[in-house]
C-alpha cells in the first residue's frame, strides 16, 4: 500500500473523557472492513467521510490545549495505518501525547500483517494501548470501556501502566458522551444497552425533524 498523506474521518472530538484516561481527542475514521452484528458505528463505517491532510488534522491537535493524549476509533484505523502513523509522528515532533487505539482486528493479526507491512508496524509502534477485535454482540458483558468479553485492552506501553488501573476500576459502568461536533450529533464512549437505546431514539428524532 503506498502511503499517502491524507487521511478520511467521520467525525472528531476535541475533550473526550469517556475514551481513556485525562481529557483525549477523538478521532473516528471512515470505512471498515468489517460487519459486526450490532455495530453502533454504522455512520463512520459507510459515510464518505472528510477528506483531510495530515499536516491539517496534526494543527488541529496541536491547538487543543488541554488534551493528554489521542483516541482513535472508527471505522476501522488500521485500513489507513500510514497516514494515521505519519499523523501522530508529526503531533509528537511537537508534543508528547498518549495514542490509544481500537481495532476489530486482533492483535496477533495485526503481529503478522506488521511482518510485511510498514504502514502497520508503524502505527502498532505509535499504540500506548490497542483495544483490539471485533465487536460480538452475543459476548456483551456490559463490562466498561470495552464492547464485548473477547476484546482485549492491550497495554503496550509503559505511559498508561500505572493509571490504567485507578482510571478502569473507577468506572461503575459504561459511560458515553453525546456531543454536537462539527455541526453533528455524536456518541462518544461504549454504550450499554439502554445508553445505545436512547441514543438509536434520539437519531431517529432528529431524521423525523
Ligand atoms: S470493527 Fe467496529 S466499526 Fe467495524 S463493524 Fe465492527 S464494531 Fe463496527
Amino acid at each position: 500500500m503506498d502511503r499517502t498523506d491524507l487521511l478520511v474521518y467521520s467525525a472528531r472530538l476535541p475533550d473526550c473523557k469517556v475514551l481513556g484516561p485525562y481529557t483525549r481527542a477523538v478521532i473516528w475514521v471512515s470505512g471498515c472492513c468489517f460487519d459486526c452484528e450490532g455495530c453502533i458505528a454504522q455512520n463512520f463505517r459507510h459515510s464518505e467521510g472528510i477528506t483531510i491532510s495530515t499536516v491539517e488534522m496534526k494543527d488541529w491537535i496541536l491547538s487543543l490545549k488541554n488534551i493528554e493524549g489521542i483516541t482513535i476509533s472508527g471505522g476501522e484505523p488500521f485500513l489507513q495505518a500510514g497516514p494515521i502513523a505519519e499523523m501522530i509522528s508529526l503531533v509528537k515532533e511537537k508534543k508528547d501525547l498518549g495514542i490509544i487505539v481500537y481495532s476489530g482486528f486482533t492483535y496477533e493479526q495485526l503481529l503478522e500483517k506488521a511482518e510485511t507491512e510498514q504502514d502497520i508496524r508503524d502505527l502498532l509502534g505509535q499504540a500506548d494501548i490497542l483495544i483490539d477485535g471485533p465487536y460480538r454482540r452475543e459476548l456483551d458483558d456490559n463490562r466498561p470501556y470495552v464492547g464485548s468479553s473477547n476484546q482485549i485492552i492491550r497495554i503496550l506501553t509503559d505511559r498508561y501502566k500505572d493509571c490504567w488501573k485507578d482510571y478502569y476500576l473507577s468506572k461503575k459502568g459504561r459511560e458515553i458522551e453525546v456531543i454536537i461536533s462539527d455541526g453533528r450529533t455524536v456518541m462518544a464512549g461504549v454504550p450499554g444497552r439502554e445508553q445505545q437505546q436512547f441514543w438509536e431514539e434520539l437519531n431517529r428524532k432528529f431524521s423525523e425533524e
